[in-house]
């Protein structure tokens, strides 16, 4: 393999293997027997003819920022580290693109987008270190997916090896294409278990002129729930629309007392963009409906420093929760159910009586505006009791999200983690050509095996 990819660009030491053994989810931890870091379409594609040839698994990975354990080579083998193919290749702002290779970073994309007034709207609070490749291989998103949608919506095409080393085009740098099925739309989402994406051609849109934030507390979960309905029954779509419940409140405070959030049940925080006139009114209605639905507080700004202000309770939330509770801590399980908007109260409601039910703390917060939540389970790792609960907690949040009419993830993907509600999501029958689509792309099941069960 070192042939292919140049000496420095592999390794087999226990020390460098350890480091790829690992994403943000303590229990799922495996070694693998060798990394690679490719730089090209054409290594890739030698690499995987080598390894399909020998049956050896490849895990390919990004920055090994996901959360559901996809990163992790469960069966040993191969890492592909795609993070040096980490090249902008183009900046087409007459097709409204951009073509670039999987490794580059998300916020390193924007950043350069933003010289020419475009971005890329996606917005994972990992985007400083995310990739690319591994937010399409995911299908993630961010809190401004509300108006803005996820990854899925922005992939016009991509560049793809299979298992036996063939390079397939899909898309282009057309908006429409009806030639067929969606290749495209297949592979995101996939979490290469059918492929290895080498280039990407992203959709990106203009930067919107300006913003409003709007922070309001409610002392009721179920009359914030209307007062949401209600914005967007005025057509309304704010471009975030974020909840954190009490615990998250408190945490936020005790972390950063200097923030000060209002020990309310319910915060919102809502985010308008576009043009100057736009946001400014869209702001005062959403303020209005705020007040007039039961809102104890409303603030907002259009002042770029006060917005930036105004997230920052929002933004330290993760942190905050992992620090809530001296001696316990955050496992990042169970932390991505999404369910349809109507049903985000009922969702927040059920996973408190689990908290309660279980005496194990869960820290609320996420984006209300498209259902997604992000409760943080926390357990104190020294007591045994703790770890036998974890799995009863976790499949519960799941099943209340499936009862409610909605998915195990929104933006994290399935993983190792999440492998297991496949079948009872999708069904037996769509289970049953899932796998018999994976079987086509990679008859030999080398790619990325042992997740989003596949394999049965
Ligand atoms: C603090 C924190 C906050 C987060 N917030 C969000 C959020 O708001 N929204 C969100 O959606 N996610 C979030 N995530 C999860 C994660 O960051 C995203 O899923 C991210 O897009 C993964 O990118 P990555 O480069 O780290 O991919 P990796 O973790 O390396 O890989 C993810 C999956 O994609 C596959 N893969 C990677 N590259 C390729 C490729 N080139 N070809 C084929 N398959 C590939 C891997 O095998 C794996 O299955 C968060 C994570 C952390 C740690």
């Amino acid at each position: 393999m070192s042939k292919i990819v140049g000496p420095k660009n592999a390794t087999a030491e226990p020390s460098e293997l350890y480091l790829y053994s690992m994403t943000p989810l303590i229990r799922y931890q495996h070694m693998p027997d060798a990394v690679v870091r490719p730089k090209v379409t054409e290594q890739v594609s030698a690499l995987l003819k080598l390894v399909n040839e020998k049956n050896i698994p490849v895990t390919p990975r990004g920055a090994g920022s996901n959360m559901a354990g996809g990163a992790v080579p469960i069966k040993g083998g191969l890492v592909l580290d795609m993070s040096s193919m980490d090249k902008i290749l183009e900046i087409d702002l007459n097709n409204h693109c951009v073509v670039v290779q999987p490794g580059v970073v998300l916020a390193v994309l924007n950043e350069e987008l933003r010289k020419h007034g475009f971005f890329f709207p996606p917005d994972p609070s990992s985007n400083k270190v995310c990739t690319l490749g591994g937010l399409v291989a995911v299908g993630g998103g961010g809190a401004h997916a509300v108006k803005y949608s996820t990854v899925r919506e922005y992939v016009l095409g991509l560049t793809v090896v299979l298992s036996n080393g063939n390079v397939i085009k899909t898309g282009g740098k057309t908006i429409k294409r009806a030639t067929g099925y969606n290749l495209t739309q297949l592979f995101i989402g996939s979490e290469g278990t059918l492929g290895v994406i080498t280039e990407i051609i992203l959709k990106v849109i203009p930067l919107p002129e300006t913003r409003s934030v709007i922070k309001t507390a409610f002392n009721d979960l179920e009359v914030a729930a209307r007062a949401v309905n209600v914005i967007f029954k005025n057509g309304i779509i704010p471009a975030a629309l974020e909840i954190l419940d009490n615990s998250a409140i408190k945490a936020v405070n005790k972390y950063k007392p200097q923030i000060n959030l209002p020990e309310v049940n319910v915060m919102l925080l809502i985010e308008v963009d576009g043009s100057k006139d736009d946001v400014r009114r869209q702001a005062q209605a959403i303020s209005q409906i705020c007040l007039s639905h039961g809102a104890v507080d409303v603030e907002w700004s259009d002042n770029e420093m006060k917005c930036a202000e105004l997230w920052e309770g929002r933004n330290v939330v993760g942190v905050a929760a992992s620090r809530l509770i001296e001696t316990y801590s955050r496992v990042y399980e169970g932390e991505d159910i999404t369910v349809p908007i109507s049903k985000v109260a009922d969702a927040v409601r059920g996973i408190k009586k689990i908290s309660e039910k279980h005496n194990i703390p869960i820290v609320i917060f996420g984006h209300i505006g498209d259902g997604n939540l992000h409760p943080a389970i926390l357990i104190d790792k020294k007591k045994n009791e703790h770890w036998k609960l974890l799995d009863k907690v976790i499949d519960e949040i799941h099943e209340l999200a499936l009862d409610l009419g909605g998915t195990v993830s929104g933006e994290h993907g399935i993983g190792i983690l999440r492998a297991k509600y496949m079948e009872r999501e999708n069904g037996p029958i769509a289970m049953d050509i899932m796998r018999k689509i994976k079987k086509v792309f990679d008859p030999k099941g080398i790619m990325n095996p042992g997740k989003l069960d596949l394999e049965a």
